[in-house]
């Protein structure tokens, strides 16, 4: 098979990539490691900044988002037994987010790369980057007992951080910069009118939690727990009473239980990989970086990769002007700290680390103190939590 640009991953990096850029004449194909059934079981990310939904709708993939996605003009967080509001619309200069479920938004990419009839490969095994260092990169996947073999003009590893792209960028190439935190997210889904309208943030001295939604009627809530903690260990009444003991009495009196419809612990970290270019492969999402979820930033981020991305592409392509494909790498790098940034404040605010000392606790109520007595920090907040330009 011969094509211009060859994507390994099928989540939303990967397949916004393909459908923005199939849309604009350049040839994809996108191999995805596991069934489309397995990708879309995956429940992450809830809320999309104002520049990712516009991309959606520019991939021609916005129209159910529009529909059925919430737009939030704030958040919120509770702390000290009381709950302060983050006015998004007021201090971002009228910016809001978009509440919409990233299995929904994988599930609409899935569709529209169908309905241009985009070539999506799953259950491609053991898929190898080749000569990535030279004009003539290849990839190999295998399907049963056959070996595949896509030429190309371009790579792009949008294969998650567990993925092989990042891997076969030489070591001596490759600069890593991990932190790993003490503590993890357990998280449940339920078919149960969300707690709140808006998403709430609750800073408490039993550790943190997350009031989220997807929808007026799925709600997603999170709390942070011991590393060594299983989620078959948590039984749902178990995980709904230690939520209540961390919420302000007004909204535990509020929270609405219900069965789980999944349940699981995302353990929490940092990371960031550069460059984000090594000769003809480019990274792009979780396989160059990511972030705990705390500040909403993960999926966002990949957006503005394939952002950089595809303008890069279309310039190659359209006009031979290879300046985007060379500043990709320090253009995104430049986002995706900043997104790194915003995570590790929202986490040193929120949670409760286990090694903390009196000074750490004072600090961060200082820091909430000042956030909500602050319209300059009330403003760095809504800039960022609405997503810095592209
Ligand atoms: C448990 C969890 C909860 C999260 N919650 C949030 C949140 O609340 N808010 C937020 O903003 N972000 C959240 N994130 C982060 C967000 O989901 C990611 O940033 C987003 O999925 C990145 O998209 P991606 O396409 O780059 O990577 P992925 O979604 O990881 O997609 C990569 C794809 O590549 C495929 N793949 C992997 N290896 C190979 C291979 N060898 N060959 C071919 N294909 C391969 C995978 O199967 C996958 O489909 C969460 C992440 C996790 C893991």
């Amino acid at each position: 098979m011969k094509v211009q640009v060859c994507i390994i991953g099928g989540g939303p990096s990967g397949l916004l990539l393909s459908q923005l850029l199939h849309l604009r004449g350049i040839d994809t194909v996108v191999l995805e490691k596991y069934s489309r059934e397995h990708v879309l079981a995956r429940i992450r990310a809830g809320v999309l900044e104002h520049g990712f939904a516009k991309l959606m709708r520019e991939a021609q993939c916005g129209e159910r988002m529009d529909r059925e996605g919430e737009i939030h003009h704030g958040f919120n967080i509770a702390h000290d037994g009381r709950v302060d509001r983050v006015d998004l619309l007021k201090y971002s200069g009228g910016n809001s987010v978009m509440v919409y479920g990233q299995t929904e938004v994988t599930r609409d990419l899935y569709e529209a790369r169908d309905r241009l009839g985009g070539k999506v490969i799953h259950n491609a095994e053991d898929v190898t980057p080749h000569d990535i260092a030279s004009d003539a990169p290849y990839v190999t996947y295998r399907s049963g007992e056959e070996t595949v073999r896509v030429d190309c003009d371009y790579v792009v590893g949008a294969d998650g951080f567990h993925g092989v792209s990042r891997k076969s960028i030489p070591k001596h190439v490759l600069r890593e910069y991990e932190k790993v935190y003490p503590f993890g997210w357990l998280g449940i889904l339920s078919r149960t009118k969300p707690v709140s309208s808006e998403v709430v943030y609750v800073k408490h001295e039993r550790g943190f939690a997350l009031c989220s939604l997807r929808s007026q009627v799925l709600s997603r809530y999170y709390i942070q727990v011991p590393l060594s903690d299983k989620p078959e260990n948590w039984s749902d009444d178990a995980f709904w009473t230690e939520l209540k003991r961390r919420l302000p009495s007004e909204l535990a009196a509020r929270l609405i239980t219900g069965p789980s419809i999944e349940k699981s612990i995302a353990p929490l970290g940092s990371f960031v990989a550069e460059p984000m270019r090594y000769g003809r492969l480019f990274l792009a999402g979780d396989a160059a970086h990511r972030v705990p979820p705390t500040g909403a930033r993960g999926l966002n981020t990949a957006a503005s990769d394939v952002y950089y991305l595809y303008h890069a592409l279309i310039d190659h392509y359209r006009k031979g002007d290879d300046s985007g494909l060379d500043s990709y790498s320090e253009k995104a790098l430049a986002r995706v700290w900043k997104a790194q940034r915003f995570s590790w404040w929202m986490t040193m605010l929120l949670h409760r680390f286990p090694d903390r000392v009196s000074y750490d606790d004072r600090l961060q109520e200082t820091e909430m103190s000042y956030l909500f007595s602050s319209e300059t920090a009330m403003r760095l907040v809504a800039e960022n939590y609405v997503g810095l330009p592209f």
